[in-house]
């Protein structure tokens, strides 16, 4: 099964282990444990998750991404997100209790959208990486084959009339246009949606 995607739980976010190899997201700075005792719930060994994509580099996404670097789980960074890497360092910087680790950007794995599904091949899941800015101009979304986005930060496609954000409607435009029929929140319920959903919600 490639594209199984299991929910994991890292403070207050949803995270999602894609084919058991390809962790999308992680927690607040210090949810390390957090992270540990939701993958033992799953059975999974730490040493199966291989690769790291966070949907955006807000504080409570990438908090702990330099931990699972320094444990072998090597961060991918999509194009558009570099140069965002530390946005959040400042934030953690004012709580030392966190024990927050910069991200050492020479570890990371640059790869562009545009290569994302060769990426995604190479680990057995058929899918791509998307551009979905809106919430942040560095959010990506994790679109896989079967119509199931991993979106992030994305505000619900049933919602999105209300922000009034051209931005944002582009984003849920192209994921409609791959064929998105199911959205991973990261603070909110799974959303089915339908192709038809901005323009009845725009109506
Ligand atoms: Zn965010």
């Amino acid at each position: 099964m490639p594209n199984e995607i299991r929910e994991l739980r890292c403070g207050q976010t949803r995270c999602y282990l894609v084919g058991g190899v390809l962790l999308v997201d992680t927690g607040w700075a210090g949810t390390l444990r957090e992270l540990f005792a939701s993958l033992k719930l799953e059975n999974v060994p730490l040493t199966d998750v291989r690769y790291l994509i966070v949907t955006h580099y807000h504080p409570d996404h990438m908090g702990i991404a330099q931990d699972l670097a320094e444990l072998g789980v090597r961060l991918v960074v999509l194009d558009v997100q570099q140069g965002f890497l530390h946005s959040s360092d400042a934030i953690f910087a004012k709580d030392p209790r966190t024990r927050f680790k910069p991200i050492v950007e020479k570890d990371a794995l640059v790869a562009p959208c545009s290569e994302s599904r060769v990426f995604l091949a190479s680990l057995g899941i058929s899918g791509e990486v998307l551009h979905t800015p809106g919430h942040s101009d560095d959010s990506v979304s994790v679109v896989l084959d079967d119509g199931t986005a991993i979106v992030g930060d994305l505000p619900p496609l049933c919602l999105v009339s209300g922000y009034e954000s051209p931005v944002l409607e582009a984003s849920w435009d192209d994921l409609l246009a791959h064929g998105v029929t199911r959205a991973l929140h990261a603070h909110a319920p799974e959303e089915r949606v339908e192709s038809a959903g901005i323009r009845k919600t725009r109506a």
